[in-house]
Parts: structure tokens; C-alpha cells; sequence
């Protein structure tokens, strides 16, 4: 949609969020969130396409069965790994959708104007938006001021009820 211009607030210094790759000074890479991608029976053509695009330039790469005790849903394809990393996935997409990204940035308000929306950041930054899609896990969405005013109880209360199962990852350089 190229009459859209879409801004990207990242409250870190780079992207991938728990897709992130980890670099060390010797070269080497590891994956501290997402480690594989399974595909599965449910796709339609342009996500069926999207794999393909994946594999063919390199993104992807088909896991090797190596995994002890790996469970898998019954609507599993196949899983796939990516060999730059999980963070060169999100990189990829950031590629294609031409985005800005304003990095270091924590929105900490949203609030609506007269048309518009507006964030503002921790650093004293202000944006407006005519729409702001949240894609901030729901502990931290429930953590911005104002928002709590714009959400139906009832939305509210679901998005208090969601649960986290843990997941730790820890890489060693050696
Ligand atoms: C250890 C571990 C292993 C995992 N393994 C797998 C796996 O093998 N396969 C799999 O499919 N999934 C796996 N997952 C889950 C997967 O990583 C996540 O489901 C997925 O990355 C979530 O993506 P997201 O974009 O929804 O959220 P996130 O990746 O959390 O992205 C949210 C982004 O928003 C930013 N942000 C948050 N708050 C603010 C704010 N106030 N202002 C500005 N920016 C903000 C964050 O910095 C982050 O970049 C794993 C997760 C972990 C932690």
C-alpha cells in the first residue's frame, strides 16, 4: 500500500523483539528467543508463497530432525530454522515494507486528539497517527497511560486475564 506511510517506535536500539539474534566479537550468533518456525497445514497461497519466498532466498532453511522429545501440533507441516539468525526474519519483512523505524524510543501514552492519535514517548517525543496498531506483549499494553480510558470494560478485563507461559533461553560463547 504505497499511499501508507508507516512508523515503526521500537523502545530498543535494534528490532527482532523475541526474535532477537545475539552477536558475539568472534562472529558467532545465537538465538535468544524464537529458535524455529513450524509451518503449518492451515495457509493460504500468498502464505504458502511466503514460505517459498523464504526459502528461496535463504531466510529459511528446513530445521534438521535432530531434536530429541520436539512436540508438534497435528496441524505441523514442517519446521525451518533461519540460518542468519531469527532476527534476519524480522529484518526481512522491515526490508520489504519500507518502514521507518524510531529506535529508543518507549511510548508510555497514547492519547486522542480531535482526529488523530498521539503517542508519547519516555524520551519527551510526541507522534500523530490517523491509526496506531499496538503489537507490544499484553503486560506492557495494559502499562500505558490513558489507554485504559479508550477500552470497553469487557476488553479490558480479557486483556487482564491473558497468561504467560515462561520460556528462558541462554546462549554461551565458548
Ligand atoms: C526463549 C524463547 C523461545 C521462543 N521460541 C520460539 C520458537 O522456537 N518458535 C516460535 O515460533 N516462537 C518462539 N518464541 C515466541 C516468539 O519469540 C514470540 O511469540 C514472538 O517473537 C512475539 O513477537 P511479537 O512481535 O508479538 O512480540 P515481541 O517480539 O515481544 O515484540 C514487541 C516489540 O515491542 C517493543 N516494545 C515493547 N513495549 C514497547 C513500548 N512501550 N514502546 C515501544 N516499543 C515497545 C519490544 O522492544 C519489542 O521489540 C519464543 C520466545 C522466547 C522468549
Amino acid at each position: 500500500m504505497p499511499e501508507l506511510s508507516i512508523i515503526i517506535i521500537e523502545k530498543s536500539k535494534g528490532t527482532g523483539g523475541r526474535m532477537c539474534t545475539s552477536r558475539s566479537s568472534f562472529g558467532n550468533s545465537v538465538d535468544l528467543g524464537a529458535q524455529f518456525i513450524t509451518k503449518s497445514s492451515k495457509l493460504t497461497n500468498i502464505q504458502n508463497r511466503l514460505y517459498n519466498s523464504l526459502l528461496d532466498e535463504g531466510i529459511f532453511q528446513p530445521m534438521p530432525n535432530n531434536i530429541e522429545g520436539i512436540k508438534s501440533a497435528s496441524s505441523a507441516v514442517s519446521n525451518f530454522i533461519c540460518p542468519r539468525g531469527s532476527g534476519s526474519l524480522v529484518k526481512y519483512f522491515l526490508a520489504k515494507a519500507g518502514c521507518d523505524v524510531l529506535y529508543e524510543h518507549r511510548v508510555i501514552k497514547i492519547s486522542a486528539l480531535k482526529e488523530k492519535w498521539e503517542t508519547l514517548c519516555e524520551n519527551g517525543t510526541s507522534h500523530e497517527f490517523d491509526a496506531v496498531v499496538l503489537t507490544i506483549p499484553v503486560p506492557q499494553v495494559l502499562q500505558l497511560d490513558g489507554l485504559h480510558s479508550y477500552l470497553e470494560s469487557d476488553q479490558l478485563e480479557k486483556l487482564k486475564a491473558v497468561e504467560y507461559c515462561s520460556r528462558y533461553a541462554v546462549g554461551f560463547f565458548l
